[in-house]
């Protein structure tokens, strides 16, 4: 059967990473609303410009425009075996719009899964975080440190932060998903297809829980 899956947990959580190792495992796509509109912003597109603005605040971007992407995302043909959506839905609203898109499409959710992490450890994760602009690799201060503070250890190139993972943005982000993202838990255990998974530990033994609560 087909796994239509959502992704919960708050930013810094991995949901990111376990979708990387899910899309290999699965063969089904991920759909990350937060790739989709920092690509928009990095092309500079009318939408990029309009998102930015809120995403460097680090609140929520229109319920409307991240369901037309969703929309647009998942009626292409490579999701018709199945996705993941990781960072999307991000409140009931758009939870309840995309429950109602995927039952028009008679492909409804099959399940959810949360990926715990405590608020501390979130904070070292997102404040910590650098990555390179020659090569993309990700570094983190405290957990994965490059040799030299700002340079990137394989290619040399210059280490920078996210707009969006600056202090306060990270801290408006994290007040975000607390209140308008958490609740997405107890929607979808009414729903009876909620499963989570504790998010601390090696990102190998995290995936083998992951794995195992999507029933292997
Ligand atoms: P992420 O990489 O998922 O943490 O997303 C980065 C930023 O993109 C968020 O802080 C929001 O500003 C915006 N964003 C991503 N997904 C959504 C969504 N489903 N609804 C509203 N805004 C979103």
């Amino acid at each position: 059967m087909a796994m239509r899956l959502v992704l919960l947990g708050a930013p810094g959580a991995g949901k990111g990473t376990q979708a990387k190792m899910l899309i290999e495992k699965y063969t089904i796509p991920q759909i990350s609303t937060g790739d989709i509109l920092r690509k928009a912003v990095a092309d500079g597109t009318p939408l990029g410009k309009e998102a930015k603005v809120i995403m460097d605040q680090g609140g929520l971007v229109s319920d409307k425009i991240v369901l037309g992407l969703v929309e647009e995302r998942v009626k292409q043909p490579d999701c018709q075996g199945g996705f993941i959506l990781d960072g999307f839905p991000r409140n009931t609203a758009q939870a309840e719009a995309l429950d109602t898109m995927l039952s028009d499409m008679k492909m409804p959710l099959t399940v959810a899964l949360a990926v715990d992490v405590d608020q501390s450890e979130l904070l070292k994760r997102l404040t910590g975080r650098r990555t390179c602009k020659g090569c993309q690799q990700m570094y983190n201060i405290f957990f994965t440190p490059p040799k030299s503070d700002s340079k990137c250890d394989k290619c040399g190139g210059d280490l920078f932060q996210r707009d969006d993972d600056k202090e306060e943005t990270i801290k408006k982000r994290l007040e975000v998903y607390n209140q308008q993202t958490a609740p997405l838990i107890d929607y979808y255990s009414r729903k009876n297809i909620m499963k989570s998974v504790q998010g601390t530990g090696s990102i190998e033994d995290i995936f083998t829980k992951v794995t195992a609560a999507l029933g292997g």
